[in-house]
C-alpha cells in the first residue's frame, strides 16, 4: 500500500472509531452542544463502564492481587513547594516553536522535518512552554496563593512515602499505587483521548533497596506488558521499547515503553522507569525532613530507588477500543456483515444483554425482566432491551462488545430455558433461566 493510501486507511479507521463511540454512548466531545473545547471529552454510559473496568483490572492486578502494593488516592492540588522541589516548576516543559505563517504551535521535538506540518511554513525559534496549569488557592490573586493542578499523581506517592511505610508498616520492596485525574497543557492534543489536556493516570512507586533496581525494573516491565496481553490486545501489536539514553527524562536512570501500533503508527502507552532516589532526595532537601527507611533486619538506613510503571487510564481504553474494533464482511452463512467489538469479557461494559423475543408480550417481557433483576442482585452489569428485530438488538451489542446474549422466546414460557448468544462464534445454546448469572459469572470467571 502506498504512503498516502495508508494514512487514508488509518484515517478511516480512527473516524470509524470516533463515530461508534458517539453513536453508542462511549465517548463524546465536551460541551459540544457549544461547539467543543479543545481536546476534552466526556465518557457516555458505555465509556465510564470500560474506563472503570481498565481501572479495576490495573488495580486488581497491582495492589489487590499482591501482599507489597497499596494504594492511596491523594489531593489534586498540593503544596506548590512540591513541584518547586521536584523540578516541575522549572522543567516541566516541551520545546513550542510557531510557524511563522499559519500561526499554528507545535512541539519541536515531535516533527518529523524542521517545518510547519500544516503548511510547509518556517518556524520560530523553540522556546519552553511548561505544561502545568496553574490557578490560586483562596480569596488572594498574589503569588504565594499559586497552585498547580497535578502534571502526574506520583509526586504524592513520594510525600506519603514514610506515613504510608509507618502506618501500614510496610516492609521494603513495597508499592504505593493511585489512580486519578492529571493535567497537562499540551502544546498538541492529537489523536481523540490518546493526548489530551486532562486525563486520568494508573501510576504505581515501588520502594526498592538500591542495588536491586535494576531487577525489579524487568520484573514490572515484563508484568505490566504481560497485563496489557493478558487483557486480550494483539500480541503483534504490542512491545516493549528501552528508552535511548539521550530521550530519558532527567530523573531516569533506564526506561521502557510499552507501546501499541495505533492505527497512527507505534506510541506509547505506559512507561515503566528507574526513578532511582531522586524525587525522595529532592523533597528530603527542600522540606528538611528525613525520609529515609530503616531496614529493621540489616540495621541499615538509607533512601530507596523507586519502580515507576506509569500507565494512563484513557490511552489504555482507547488502545483496548482500537484493538477490539471490527468490520466482518459478509459471509456464505450471513448475507450482512457486522461491526463487533472484541473486548474481553472482564473490559466489557455490558456482560450480558436480555432481551425478551417480542416486546408486546407481557409474559416474555415479565420474564426478560425477573432475568435483569438477578443480574442486579448478583453485580453484574446487565441490560434489558425491547426495541426492534432480534437481529438488530444483537447487531447493538456487537458494537457495543456485549459478550452475551440472552434472549426469552415462546419455548422459555413452557420449559423455562433461554438462548445465550456468544457474541465472538454468534453461536447460540439453551440454558436453563435458573443457570443464567451462573453461567454468566463462570465465563467472566474463565476469562479472568
Ligand atoms: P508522551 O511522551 O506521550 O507525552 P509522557 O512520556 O510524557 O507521554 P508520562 O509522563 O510517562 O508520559 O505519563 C505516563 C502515562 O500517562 C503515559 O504513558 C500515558 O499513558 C499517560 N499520559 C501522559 N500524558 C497524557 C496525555 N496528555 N493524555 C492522555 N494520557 C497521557
Amino acid at each position: 500500500m502506498s504512503d498516502s493510501k495508508k494514512n487514508d486507511a488509518e484515517q478511516d479507521l480512527m473516524s470509524k472509531i470516533v463515530s461508534l463511540c458517539k453513536r453508542r454512548g462511549f465517548i463524546f466531545q465536551s460541551s459540544e452542544i457549544y461547539g467543543g473545547l479543545r481536546s476534552c471529552y466526556d465518557y457516555g454510559p458505555l465509556g465510564v463502564e470500560l474506563k472503570r473496568n481498565v481501572k479495576e483490572q490495573w488495580w486488581r492486578s497491582v495492589v489487590h492481587g499482591r501482599e507489597d502494593v497499596v494504594g492511596i488516592d491523594a489531593s489534586i492540588i498540593m503544596s506548590p513547594k512540591v513541584w518547586e522541589a521536584s523540578g516541575h516548576v522549572t522543567g516541566f516543559s516541551d520545546p513550542l516553536v510557531d510557524c511563522r505563517k499559519c500561526k499554528s504551535r507545535w512541539r519541536e521535538d515531535k516533527l518529523a522535518e524542521p517545518k510547519c506540518p500544516k503548511c510547509g511554513g518556517e518556524l520560530t525559534e523553540a522556546r519552553q512552554f511548561n505544561l502545568m496549569f496553574s490557578t490560586k488557592l483562596g480569596p488572594l490573586e498574589d503569588d504565594s496563593a499559586t497552585v498547580y493542578l497535578r502534571p502526574e499523581t506520583a509526586q504524592a506517592m513520594f510525600v506519603n512515602f514514610l506515613n504510608v511505610q509507618q502506618a501500614y508498616r510496610m516492609k521494603i520492596p513495597f508499592g504505593i499505587a493511585q489512580v486519578g485525574k492529571s493535567f497537562r497543557n499540551e502544546i498538541v492534543v492529537e489523536h481523540f483521548t490518546f493526548r489530551s489536556c486532562e486525563f486520568e493516570q494508573m501510576e504505581m512507586e515501588f520502594f526498592v533497596k538500591p542495588g536491586t533496581d535494576d531487577e525489579w525494573l524487568e520484573y514490572w516491565k515484563e508484568a505490566r506488558f504481560n497485563w496489557y496481553l493478558d487483557l486480550g490486545a494483539a500480541p503483534d501489536k504490542l512491545r516493549l521499547r528501552r528508552h535511548e539514553p539521550d530521550e530519558r527524562a532527567h530523573y531516569a536512570k533506564d526506561c521502557y515503553d510499552v507501546e501499541y501500533e495505533y492505527p497512527w503508527g507505534w506510541d506509547e502507552l505506559e512507561g515503566v522507569a528507574n526513578r532511582t532516589d531522586y524525587d525522595l532526595a529532592k523533597h528530603e532537601k527542600a522540606s528538611g525532613k528525613k525520609l529515609s527507611y530503616f531496614d529493621p533486619q540489616t540495621q541499615e538506613r538509607y533512601l530507596p530507588y523507586v519502580i515507576e510503571p506509569a500507565a494512563g487510564a484513557d490511552r489504555a481504553a482507547l488502545m483496548f477500543l482500537v484493538d477490539a474494533y471490527e468490520e466482518e464482511p459478509p459471509s456464505e452463512g450471513r448475507k450482512n456483515g457486522r461491526t463487533v467489538l472484541r473486548l474481553d469479557p472482564r473490559l466489557a461494559p455490558i456482560k450480558a444483554a436480555v432481551l425478551p423475543l417480542k416486546k408486546n408480550d407481557e409474559k416474555l417481557v415479565a420474564k426478560a425482566r425477573e432475568i435483569v433483576q438477578e443480574f442486579f442482585l448478583h453485580s453484574v452489569n446487565a441490560f434489558y432491551d425491547e426495541k426492534d428485530s432480534i437481529g438488530r438488538r444483537y447487531a447493538r451489542q456487537d458494537e457495543a462488545g456485549t459478550p452475551w446474549c440472552l434472549t426469552v422466546d415462546f419455548q422459555s414460557l413452557d420449559d423455562d430455558t433461554i438462548t445465550i448468544r456468544s457474541r465472538d462464534t454468534m453461536e447460540q445454546e439453551r440454558i436453563s433461566v435458573d443457570e443464567a448469572v451462573k453461567t454468566v459469572e463462570s465465563k467472566l470467571r474463565a476469562k479472568a
